[in-house]
């Protein structure tokens, strides 16, 4: 079970920062959705936390913006917000498939993207889309009496299994993204059930078609199959700059077996990572208006 003497809701930024400088111990909590079966007697047992703060109504946590080629996602922002915020669904088409796989509407709701980082699983669906937009994290704690903020790449966030380079008092404000109006998304996600699942492996495609339907920018990113959620540079490189084929596509499937790095059920994931590729990639150029032709190629592939 989880409890605490003091749950904190604090309505500010400031307030939050200054409730945990003012703490021996405590924790930051936003959805809680990790936090509570973490704590259920079992895995973590019972944990008791002297101070809870709750950082998901913070007003600047809440907050969603999509200007000048940019997204800022708050930390706070729910996972829903991906499959009813239609400027986000414009400008992130790697993120509605993915919060379409996220658990259900009801954790959906409470689940934020702050927390699916913070908490740094290698198997967390929403790290692959945010890699496959460039994001930045962006990190505040007080320091000398003073708010110091700073930013680093998602890629250079976390560090392990469920380890970050946050500091204990240090709060994820939010994540600022490239926004990919024009890109076609797809997100692929298997698991040991159909729903309500930890993936098993999941794999985020966004692309954008250029003149004579050549491959203009292609971004994937694997998770479920290492220590951390992965971009797939490699492939990215080999697919980039000219239509697809279908020796293209064979050529890049061979090389999604130096991804897998977990080391249960290696030869599984092994044999998923290609499937998702091909069908992430006939679903994205589709999305981002490549012709039947395109996709027939890879279905083509498919067969083999
Ligand atoms: C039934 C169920 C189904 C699920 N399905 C999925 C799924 O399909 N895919 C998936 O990826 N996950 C899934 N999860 C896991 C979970 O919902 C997500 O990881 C979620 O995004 C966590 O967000 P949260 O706000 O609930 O985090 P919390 O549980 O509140 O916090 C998680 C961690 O992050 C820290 N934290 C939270 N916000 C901040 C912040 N702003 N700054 C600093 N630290 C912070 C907390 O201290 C804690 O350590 C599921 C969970 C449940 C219970």
């Amino acid at each position: 079970m989880l409890t605490c003497d003091h749950y904190l809701s604090p309505a500010s930024l400031a307030d939050a920062l200054a409730a945990a400088a003012a703490a021996p111990d405590f924790r930051f909590v936003a959805g809680a959705t990790d936090l509570l079966p973490w704590a259920r007697e079992g895995r973590a047992g019972d944990v008791h936390v002297p101070v809870m703060i709750d950082v998901a109504n913070i007003p600047e946590l809440k907050e969603v913006r999509v200007a000048e080629g940019r997204v800022w996602l708050g930390a706070a922002t729910p996972l829903q917000r991906f499959l009813d915020h239609v400027d986000l669904i414009g400008a992130m088409p790697g993120m509605p498939d993915c919060a379409i796989w996220f658990a259900d509407s009801q954790i959906r709701e409470s689940a934020t993207i702050g927390g699916n980082i913070v908490n740094a699983s290698p198997a967390a669906d929403g790290i692959p889309p945010l890699l496959t937009a460039n994001a930045v994290v962006e990190l505040a704690a007080l320091r000398a009496g003073a708010v110091r903020r700073r930013r680093m790449p998602l890629a250079d966030f976390i560090t392990g299994p469920g380890r970050t380079v946050a500091e204990r008092d240090e709060i994820v404000v939010g994540i600022a993204c490239d926004a990919l109006n024009g890109y076609g998304g797809a997100f692929e996600k298997v698991g040991h059930r159909r729903s309500l699942v930890i993936s098993t492996v999941c794999l985020s495609v966004v692309v954008r078609i250029g003149a004579e339907e050549a491959l203009e920018d292609v971004r994937l990113a694997v998770g479920g199959v290492g220590p951390v959620p992965k971009r797939m540079t490699e492939i990215e490189r080999a697919l980039t700059g000219h239509p697809l084929t279908s020796d293209g596509l064979r050529e890049v499937a061979g090389l999604c077996d130096g991804f897998v790095r977990s080391r249960s059920r290696q030869d599984y994931r092994k044999s998923v990572v290609p499937g998702f590729l091909r069908r992430g990639l006939v679903k994205a150029m589709r999305r981002a208006g490549a012709s039947a032709a395109m996709g027939a190629i890879a279905e083509e592939v498919a067969d083999d």
